[in-house]
C-alpha cells in the first residue's frame, strides 16, 4: 500500500488529522492497534476549548455535539468550601468551553470518517516505523497473521503516551522534561445529576476535588488521593462523604448520590519531549505531551497540534514549500509550553503536595483569593481556559 501519511494511531489527534487532510485532499491512512470499541469506551477527558469547538464546525462534525453538549460560559473555584465563579465569557470577550465526553467527540470522529472514507485500519499488531529520517519512510503490522507494509511520505505518530512513534526518534536528539506529582485522581462517574451547572474545583484542607459533568444527568467527581490508593477501599459511600466535604456544606446540599458505573484512579504527570519532529516524523498529543487534568487540556493540545501539522502538510503538497513542516515542531511546541505552565500552575495551587507546611497552605489561599478578587487574575485564568489561540 501506499499513501502521502501514515497516521499511528485513532485517537483524538490521529483521527482529527485525518480528517483534516481529508477535507484538504490529501491521501492518508490511520494505522490503529486496538478497535473501535475500546477506543470510544475509554473515560477521558470532558472540557473542549472554544477552538476545539470551532474545528469540529468547520469540519462539519459538530451536529451532536451542539445538540447535546454543555456550553459552559464560567467555572468556579472554591477555597475550603467557598465559591466563587469566573466568569469566562465577559473576561474573553465571548470565548467559552464546550462540557462534550471525549467518548462522544470519538464516536462523532468514526462516524464522520466511515461516511467519508477516511481509511483506518484497526487492530493492526506490532506497528513498527521504518526508515523515517530517510526519504522513504513506511510502517509495517501484521494484520490477521499477515505482514503489512505501508509506504508513504510522512508519518504522523498520533499513539499517544506509550506508543511506538515517540522512541524513533533518537535519544541523542530527543529531550524529555517531565515531573511526576506526588498523588492521583480518584474519579467516578455516576448517572446522577450534577451538583452544579458549572465545574467546581475546590481547594480543601484534606485536597482537591472537582465537581464535573458528562451531561445533565450524568456527573463525573474526581478527588485527589495517595498514588498507592486502592479502588476497593473506595465504596461508593465512602467517595460520596469525602467529595462532599471537600467541596464545602453549600455545594454538598447539592450533591445527589448514585452507584457509580466507572471508577479509577489516573496518576498525574507533566511531560514534554522536544522536538516533535525527526525527519519524516512528527509527533503530535500525547505522544509528545501529557498535562494534569487539571487544565483540562490534554484532548485540546492533541487538537491543536494536528491543525498546525494539516496546515504545514497542506502548504507542502500545495506548493512544494517545506517551511511549515520546518516550523511545525518550534510552532506546536510554543502553545504546548503555556498550556504545560497552565496546566502544572492550576494544579500546584489547587492540590495538597505531601511537603506543604502551614505557609504553604496560606500562599495557596492567598492565591485564591488575589484571584477573586482581581479582573486581571481571573482574565490569565479564563484565557487560558477556554484555550489560547491557534497562532
Ligand atoms: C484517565 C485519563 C483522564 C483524562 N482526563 C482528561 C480530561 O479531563 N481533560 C483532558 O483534556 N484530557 C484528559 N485526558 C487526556 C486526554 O484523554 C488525552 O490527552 C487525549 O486522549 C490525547 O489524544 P491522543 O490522540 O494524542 O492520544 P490517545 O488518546 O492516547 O490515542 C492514541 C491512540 O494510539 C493508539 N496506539 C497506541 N500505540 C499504538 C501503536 N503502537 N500502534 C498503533 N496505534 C497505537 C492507541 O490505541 C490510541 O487509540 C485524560 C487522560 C487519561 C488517561
Amino acid at each position: 500500500m501506499r499513501t502521502k501519511i501514515a497516521i499511528i494511531g485513532a485517537g483524538p489527534a490521529g483521527l482529527m488529522l485525518a480528517h483534516l487532510l481529508q477535507r484538504d485532499g490529501i491521501d492518508a491512512v490511520v494505522v490503529e492497534s486496538r478497535n473501535r470499541d475500546y477506543i470510544e469506551g475509554r473515560v477521558r477527558a470532558g472540557v473542549l476549548e472554544q477552538t476545539t469547538v470551532n474545528l469540529l464546525e468547520r469540519l462539519g462534525i459538530s451536529g451532536r455535539m451542539c445538540r447535546e453538549g454543555l456550553i459552559h460560559t464560567g467555572t468556579n473555584l472554591a477555597i475550603d468550601g467557598e465559591l466563587f465563579r469566573i466568569d469566562m465569557e465577559a473576561l474573553t470577550g465571548g470565548s467559552t468551553v464546550m462540557v462534550y465526553g471525549q467518548q462522544e467527540v470519538m464516536r462523532d470522529l468514526f462516524d464522520d470518517a466511515a461516511e467519508r472514507g477516511i481509511k483506518i485500519i484497526f487492530e493492526a499488531e506490532g506497528v513498527q516505523l521504518h526508515e523515517v529520517d530517510g526519504s522513504h519512510p513506511f510502517v509495517t503490522w501484521r494484520e490477521h497473521g499477515a505482514e503489512r507494509r505501508l509506504d508513504c511520505d510522512f508519518i504522523a505518530g498520533c499513539d499517544g503516551f506509550h506508543g511506538v512513534s515517540r522512541p524513533c526518534i533518537p535519544e541523542t536528539i530527543r529531550k524529555t522534561f517531565e515531573r511526576v506529582y506526588p498523588f492521583g485522581w480518584l474519579g467516578i462517574l455516576a448517572e446522577v445529576p450534577p451538583a452544579n451547572h458549572e465545574l467546581i474545583y475546590a481547594n480543601h484542607e484534606r485536597g482537591f476535588a472537582l465537581a464535573s459533568m458528562r451531561s445533565a444527568t450524568r456527573s463525573r467527581y474526581y478527588i485527589q488521593c495517595p498514588l498507592d490508593e486502592k479502588l476497593e477501599d473506595w465504596p461508593d459511600e465512602r467517595f460520596w462523604d469525602e467529595v462532599s466535604l471537600r467541596l464545602g456544606p453549600a455545594t454538598a446540599a447539592h450533591v445527589v448520590r448514585g452507584p457509580a458505573f466507572e471508577k479509577s484512579i489516573a496518576p498525574l504527570r507533566s511531560f514534554v519531549t522536544e522536538p516533535m519532529r525527526h525527519g519524516r516524523l512528527f509527533l503530535a498529543g500525547d505522544a509528545a505531551h501529557i498535562v494534569p487534568p487539571t487544565g483540562a487540556k490534554g484532548l485540546n493540545l492533541a487538537v491543536a497540534d494536528v491543525t498546525f501539522l494539516a496546515e504545514a502538510l497542506a502548504a507542502y503538497y500545495r506548493s512544494g514549500s517545506a517551511l511549515g513542516i520546518d516550523h511545525y515542531s518550534d510552532r506546536a511546541l510554543a502553545r504546548v509550553w503555556k498550556a504545560e505552565r497552565f496546566s502544572w500552575w492550576f494544579t500546584s495551587i489547587t492540590h495538597r503536595f505531601p511537603e506543604m507546611d502551614g505557609f504553604a497552605r496560606k500562599m495557596q489561599v492567598a492565591e485564591l483569593n488575589y484571584i477573586r478578587g482581581s479582573r486581571a487574575a481571573q482574565t490569565m485564568l479564563a484565557e487560558n481556559y477556554v484555550g489560547l489561540p491557534l497562532q
